[in-house]
């Protein structure tokens, strides 16, 4: 078995193109993980999501310890065969699911303490917890046990938030350990702050990691602000690993995060907004229950090559959605999770050719069009 290793093959201004290899699979980058929250990337079958061009899936630690448990998918051969998904799988700590969905949490040096969002049991995370969890489902790619503030928080309660990961950052790798063909990704935290996402970077790269995350943000704390900080923070992070951008986001997120030297993502979005109508197109995002598209024979977007668009009308799936028939959230998810990673080819061709800057230009006034005129 091979190692765990990124290979930078081109760049173009900070954005940057690549490979990260493992011994599952190549993951090019810049890259978008789709979401497979309770093992499954929700109305898609796994052979479909790799036809979308993923290859690599997020897994969430925090729902599969709860159900159906890391031991039991341990027993059943690991997470990998347990969802018939055999190429690369990156899961979450625990921590940021912790601090969003459990109820009664209590956090200490030590870990979170917090009660079950499906059946109110009692359980502990720690960083020695989250890392034998993730051993235990067979994750390629581990992240540190961490936890971050909701924003806007005061600088004293994000510096503390901090430093307190850090240390979890330390307990996480001394529990890692070594692992041949498996990485370990430290998690940047420090708000919106400059300062303490310098001293946060300093922390990680004195530890040592695989690869490093920016965490903390897509928080709610909205564009602009966002982009403030990744004019930054990735450039506080070492040059030669994979630095990834956790839970962005919208296309345009997308975008301007690789721009500014991200080589990987992960969001719900275009796997949620399938199952609510929302479709993600070249040419903004159409609402699919609306009833302009009722008696449209065209597709959502005459130049995708996915089922979605090479087989159904407007109409079809405008009438499937209406109809609340499972086909919709199928199809919709599909082209949405084709979409991304259209965008994300079409970045990784554009950084290698040098021609970044006029692919970004293309893509915001295709946006700027918006939606083909109704019938
Ligand atoms: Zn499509």
């Amino acid at each position: 078995m091979g190692g765990f290793s990124f290979e930078k093959l081109g760049q173009d201004g900070k954005a940057r193109t690549g490979v990260i290899h493992t011994p599952k699979g190549d993951i090019r980058t810049p890259a978008f993980m789709p979401v497979g929250t309770a093992a499954t990337v929700k109305a898609m079958m796994p052979e479909s999501v790799a036809a979308t061009g993923a290859e690599i899936l997020l897994g969430n630690t925090y729902h599969l310890m709860l159900r159906p448990t890391a031991e039991r998918i341990n027993n059943l051969g690991g997470l990998h065969k347990f969802m018939n998904w055999s190429k690369p799988i990156l899961t979450d700590s625990g921590g940021f699911q912790v601090m969003s969905l459990a109820g009664l949490r209590k956090l200490t040096e030590e870990g979170v303490t917090f009660q079950s969002h499906i059946d109110g049991s009692k359980h502990h995370l720690t960083p020695e917890r989250s890392m034998e969890i993730q051993r235990l489902l067979g994750s390629d790619i581990v992240m540190c046990f961490d936890e971050c503030p909701a924003l806007p928080a005061d600088r004293d309660r994000i510096a503390e938030s901090m430093r307190l990961s850090m240390r979890w950052a330390q307990r996480s790798r001394d529990a890692f350990g070594d692992r041949l063909g498996y990485a370990l990704f430290g998690i940047q935290q420090g708000g919106l702050e400059q300062d303490f996402r310098e001293e946060s970077a300093e922390a990680l790269k004195s530890i040592g990691f695989d690869g490093y995350a920016i965490g903390g943000l897509a928080v709610g704390e909205g564009q602009d602000a966002m982009f403030g900080c990744l004019d930054f923070a990735p450039d506080q992070l070492p040059e030669d690993k994979p630095r990834y951008l956790m839970g962005v986001g919208k296309p345009d997120d997308i975008v301007g995060a690789v721009k500014r030297g991200v080589d990987m993502m992960d969001c719900v979005l275009p796997s949620r907004s399938g199952r609510t109508g929302q479709v993600f197109t070249r040419r903004g995002v159409i609402n699919i229950k609306n009833a302009r598209h009722a008696d449209d024979p065209r597709p959502l977007d005459e130049h995708c090559t996915c089922p979605a668009c090479r087989n159904y009308s407007r109409a079809y799936l405008h009438h499937v959605f209406r109809s609340n028939e499972m086909i919709a959230g199928m199809l919709l998810t599909w082209h949405n999770l084709h979409y991304f990673q259209e965008i994300m080819q079409g970045m990784r061709d554009a950084i290698a050719a040098g021609t970044f800057d006029a692919w970004e230009a293309d893509f915001h006034a295709m946006r700027a069009q918006g939606d083909i005129d109704p019938i």
